[in-house]
């Protein structure tokens, strides 16, 4: 088979609690009627189909070696705990919202006489008037700004929560030195990206709102190439695996789904959180696989390969390509309305120009509440790649059981609802619920037969 590139799949966001293989329990699929689709195997291209017909010696060497899985499970006590967590982080979405759109219409009332603009004219007359220095001293403050100012929220959302439910395993220390890092990237990425949007708005005139979009997507691409080696190293430690068997199990296993791995990495995530994950990450000479220490440790080595399958799946799929389509035209679309909604309010506020850096609270309010409106869509566009990656993971692995147990180890460790409400799974989920995950696993063994190979 020929082998194709690996390509970014970034699935490490920090402040996503939906893990990218989510979780959800086992308890709930006794209650769950598996509305979850049924794949087809008439979906599947004959090329890959038969990859996973064979598990080599290399793989069952690896997958029959050590199995030191901790016994997590999701009894009632804990399954009572992660919709408990869950109900608070949906809470926790709406009040994070609120909480960022009223400071920002706070900075942008009264118009040219309100914070924003008075901000702007502090800048310039007590540092420099040189649009470029005053531009860029106003985006760091208005960054400085936020983070102070939500300093105590994240406190509570990021320490005191996930110490309350057992999660972290970071000390007060490390999470703030983690929050000064936070706040030295935001100033690294928004003072120069904001400097020249605002170029843009002026060089560019009417349509500085498609330089933007362009510019955007210009900046995804590149922070796909840097996220693994410039900004995850700031945050967490990692390593190349040097555990022979293992890494001749991810080769055997990225040679039958068809990736070319270009490194495997232990990811340390276990200096702060008890959760696990995986991912693909990394674009050209970046590209690479990492693994949370946290699932290898815990998981049995059968899991950590549906995991891995479940990533080289969004490769197989291009899935990173075709979102970053997607996001792309609806970059495109977002400047657009950004433009109109900006145009109406500067109209209503008694704003002259809207070039100038002062409206950029206007600016971040059109686009997040263009967000907000598509994110249901981008959601239920992600669901589907996840749903494809996981039966691709089971037609490579051709072990459903350990996919199933992966799912439910994963819903037990990360503490995640497995069976969320319908409308919260729609609106806010970039995964399917567990619940539904493990019942396409069940429905796929039905219908293939279980049977690992
Ligand atoms: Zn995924």
């Amino acid at each position: 088979m020929k082998n194709r590139r690996v390509t970014i799949k970034k699935i490490s966001r920090t402040n996503d609690r939906a893990a990218d293989i989510q979780q959800n329990n086992g308890p709930l699929i006794r209650r769950r009627s598996p509305s979850a689709q049924v794949f087809s195997i008439s979906e599947l291209s004959p090329r890959w189909r038969q990859t996973g017909a064979r598990m080599s010696a290399t793989t069952k060497c690896y997958t029959s070696a050590m199995s030191t899985a901790n016994d997590l499970t999701l009894d009632n006590k804990r399954l009572e705990r992660a919709r408990r967590y869950d109900r608070i982080h949906n809470w926790l979405f709406l009040v994070d919202l609120l909480l960022i759109l009223v400071a920002l219409s706070a900075m942008m009332y009264r118009g040219e006489r309100g914070v924003s603009f008075a901000l702007l004219r502090l800048i310039e007359h007590h540092l420099s008037t040189h649009r470029w220095i005053a531009t860029a001293a106003y985006l760091g403050a208005v960054v400085t700004g936020y983070v102070v100012a939500f300093l105590p929220y994240h406190w509570f959302k990021g320490y005191y929560l996930e110490h309350q439910f057992q999660l972290s395993t970071q000390r007060w220390y490390q999470w703030l030195a983690d929050e000064l890092k936070s706040w030295l990237v935001m100033l690294a990425v928004v003072v120069p990206l904001g400097s020249l949007w605002y170029w843009f708005m002026r060089a560019a005139g009417a349509w500085w709102w498609l330089w933007a979009a362009a510019g955007w997507i210009f900046f995804q691409v590149i922070l796909g190439m840097v996220f693994p080696v410039l900004i995850l190293p700031l945050f967490y430690r990692s390593r190349p695996v040097e555990d022979t068997s293992l890494l001749a199990a991810v080769e055997d296993l990225a040679r039958r789904c068809g990736v070319r791995v270009l490194g495997v990495y232990r990811l340390g995530l276990s200096a702060k959180t008890r959760k696990a994950n995986a991912a693909l990450a990394g674009l050209g000479a970046t590209k690479r696989v990492l693994l949370g220490d946290t699932l290898l440790d815990h998981f049995t080595p059968q899991e950590v390969l549906c995991v891995l399958a479940h990533e080289f799946g969004h490769y197989w799929h291009a899935h990173l390509p075709k979102l970053l389509v997607v996001t792309g035209a609806s970059a495109v679309v977002g400047m657009w309305l950004a433009d109109r909604v900006m145009r109406a309010l500067a109209a209503l506020l008694g704003i002259s120009d809207l070039t100038c850096v002062a409206t950029f609270p206007l600016l971040l309010l059109a686009l997040l509440v263009f967000a907000v409106l598509t994110l249901p869509c981008m959601n239920a566009l992600a669901r589907h790649c996840e749903r494809r990656a996981d039966l691709f993971a089971l037609e490579t692995t051709r072990d459903p059981d350990a996919f199933i147990s992966a799912m439910t180890r994963l819903a037990a460790s990360n503490l995640s609802n497995p069976e969320p409400h319908p409308l919260i799974e729609w609106l806010l989920h970039s995964h399917p619920s567990i619940a539904r995950r493990i019942a396409a696993a069940r429905a796929w063994q039905a219908a293939r037969g279980s049977g690992a190979i």
